[in-house]
């Protein structure tokens, strides 16, 4: 088995997401994940700098997947969603439930983070998860 070698710009990329970091606007204070390069709002006059996340929010939309994908098919059923952290944006990731009934409005902080490659596609994958604060 090939294991083709991530680009270092890769891996900062992966580091960036895996560390929910993202970035906000100084001139506004808008923040976003993932970071852009220019505020939304702001355009021309934005002056990004970066921010890291503190991963907490609230459940913003979910679901229960009952027929995961192959990756996945050992952890079904389990709850994906949108979590709104507190900062503002929206990330996308699984939530675990540990004993607690998830709900839109659930309060939840950024858990366990998991990342691997799959080796033969060469592919990455990250995801950060949740649970109920
Ligand atoms: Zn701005």
């Amino acid at each position: 088995m090939l294991m083709e070698k991530p680009s270092a710009g890769l891996w900062r990329k992966i580091k960036a997401r895996y560390n929910l970091v993202g970035n906000s606007c100084k001139t506004c204070g808008k923040a976003y994940f993932p970071p852009r390069i220019v505020c939304r709002k702001c355009g021309r006059e934005s002056k990004m700098e970066n921010k890291k996340f503190s991963g907490n929010g609230e459940v913003y939309s979910f679901t229960k997947i009952r027929v995961p994908p192959d990756t996945f098919k050992d952890e079904a059923p389990y709850i994906v969603g949108v979590v709104k952290l507190d900062e503002g944006p929206m990330v996308e990731g699984h939530i675990l439930e540990n004993g607690t009934e998830i709900k839109i409005g659930t309060k939840v902080r950024s858990a366990f983070r998991r990342m691997y490659v799959d080796g033969e596609e060469g592919l990455i994958y990250y995801h950060y998860k949740f649970e109920p604060v």
